[in-house]
């Protein structure tokens, strides 16, 4: 993600004038700790990091409701791997993702397209299955961890 979390909140806020939808101030603050950990984040996390801010108890049902409502204008997306939240890297816009995700540091990386569904459904086995939802989340190690992992082991 390369847009700064200011860029990313004005956006949302835009978009949700535009389609006359509710931002409320809780699922503002929600998006914005998403933003800003830049990395998948879970309800539990996020309540973590509200409580202190909010100075009262947040409970988790309060949290679900607003990632649905993140989740469901395409704020956020979920990543089922992890049961995370990640900020969608072009907000407002609906499209099918796939994700890489860093097993050391959690870095993950968005990379839209249909062309993953598609090829799968188009494969003899699938006889032309339809698509509703599709989930791909591949994991292993992003490009800075093999970097460091290479730097060890010549250190070694
Ligand atoms: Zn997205
Ligand atoms: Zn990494």
């Amino acid at each position: 993600m390369t847009a700064s979390v200011e860029t990313m909140i004005a956006r949302a806020e835009a978009l949700a004038d535009e389609r006359g939808l509710a931002l409320t101030p809780l699922r503002r603050q929600v998006y914005e700790l998403v933003l800003k950990a830049h990395k998948p984040i879970g309800a539990y996390d996020l309540i973590d990091a509200m409580e202190p801010q909010r100075g009262t108890r947040v409970l988790p049902t309060t949290v679900y409701r607003a990632l649905d409502f993140l989740v469901e204008n395409g704020l956020v997306h979920r990543i089922e791997s992890k049961n995370a939240f990640v900020a969608c890297c072009d907000a407002g816009k609906p499209h099918e993702s796939q994700f890489l995700i860093c097993d050391e540091c959690g870095a993950t990386l968005e990379i839209q397209g249909r062309e993953v569904a598609s090829s799968l459904s188009a494969s003899p086995p699938a006889h032309g299955f339809q698509v509703r939802h599709q989930v791909v989340e591949l994991s292993g190690l992003c490009s800075d961890c093999q970097k460091k992992h290479r730097a060890q082991q010549h250190g070694a």
